[in-house]
């Protein structure tokens, strides 16, 4: 049967302004970087993007090598952009990325301007697209002066392949110089995409600082710390998690006692605000207002469902927040 999006789709979802531009994202965003490859279950995802859509989750997040094999994510996405979301491509904030390794040869990766053009018109091609709303940096480059990466993002705003230019894994000082000189050339950079969870802290260290002043978005990738901050691995490494598959970038030595014991005190302190621990990790990333939306991942359609209540409460009293911090330094 057609696939009919929920009428009620915008009643619930909380939409969050990105920086000072024009666009709003929702608090809660799709990255399809695990389970949307060829490697796994189409069904799956359909009904995991269905659900995504039906709850006013407007933007999706891609990059050139997501799959596995690398592209076959975005080969899957555009699939059901054609068979299923014909007519709400206005309705969708779609991103992608080039940084990492796609192809043989010195063109193939990094931050010159011929990879990203090139990697850009491949990812639109695989998904079926005119345009991307962002196309992010994916990771800085060291060799390659920044000034021909971000003009690289300015020349492709303005041949309207990409409406808004991102930058992913900069730190404080390379986010600075990369927002300057966008800011030069008339391309304002939009948004900035950082690991960032109750783990992994370094956003703290002065990267949001810049974000805030300088009027960028923020959407803070692996917040769940690819499951480690949700109930899952609380009694072990089950065998459908991604720690224990094979095309899973969650080493199993990444789950180790120490993460075990802060994940069960976490947990408990999620049990009394009412919430699961995902619902709690969520909330606590987004209590900052310069953090625009989180972007999360799901292998089933179940544990969205699960992570969208974290909406339901992102306020945190002091002491909380106090025993937050005292799990964490343990
Ligand atoms: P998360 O930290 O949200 O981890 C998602 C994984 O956690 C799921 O696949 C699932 O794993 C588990 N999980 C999610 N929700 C629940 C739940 N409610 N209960 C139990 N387990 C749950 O994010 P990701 O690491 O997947 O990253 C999210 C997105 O961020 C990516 O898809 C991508 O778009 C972006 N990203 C960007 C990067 C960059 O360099 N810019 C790098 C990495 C990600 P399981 O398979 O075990 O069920």
């Amino acid at each position: 049967m057609t696939y009919q999006p929920s009428p009620q789709r915008y009643d619930k979802m909380q939409y969050r302004r990105c920086g000072n531009s024009g666009i709003k994202l929702p608090a809660i965003s799709l990255g399809l970087w695990h389970n949307f490859g060829h490697v796994d279950v189409m069904e799956n995802f359909r009904q995991i993007l269905h659900l995504a859509f039906d709850s006013g989750i407007t933007h999706f997040d891609l990059a050139n090598n997501y799959g596995p094999p690398p592209g076959s994510a975005e080969t899957n996405f555009g699939k059901l952009l054609k068979e299923d979301f014909a007519g709400y491509r206005d309705e969708m904030i779609i991103s992608t990325k080039a940084g990492y390794h796609m192809w043989a040869g010195p063109y193939g990766e990094w931050g010159s301007k011929k990879y990203l053009v090139s990697s850009l018109d491949q990812s639109l091609k695989r998904m079926g697209l005119d345009y991307v709303d962002i196309f992010y940096h994916h990771r800085p480059d060291p060799d390659t002066p920044l000034e021909e990466t971000m003009s690289a993002l300015d020349l492709i705003v303005r041949q309207g392949k990409a409406l808004y230019a991102g930058i992913s894994n900069y730190n404080a000082e390379e986010a600075a110089k990369a927002i300057d000189i966008l800011k030069q050339l008339g391309t304002p950079c939009l948004i900035h995409q950082p690991k960032y969870s109750m783990f992994v802290r370094d956003a703290e260290e002065g990267l949001l600082d810049v974000l805030g002043n300088e009027g960028v978005g923020c959407i803070p990738f692996s917040p769940l710390a690819q499951g480690m901050l949700t109930d899952k691995y609380l009694h072990g490494i089950p065998e459908d998690s991604r720690a224990a598959k094979s095309t899973g970038f969650l080493q199993t030595s990444s789950v180790t006692d120490e993460v075990i014991s802060k994940i069960k005190a976490l947990n408990e302190l999620a049990l009394q605000r009412g919430q699961t621990l995902a619902q709690m990790a969520l909330a606590w990333l987004l209590k900052d207002s310069r953090v625009t939306s989180v972007l999360i991942g799901a292998s089933k359609a179940a544990q969205l469902a699960d992570s969208l209540k974290a909406l339901d409460n992102i306020e945190f009293s002091a002491d909380e927040l106090a025993k937050i911090e005292v799990i964490l330094g343990d």
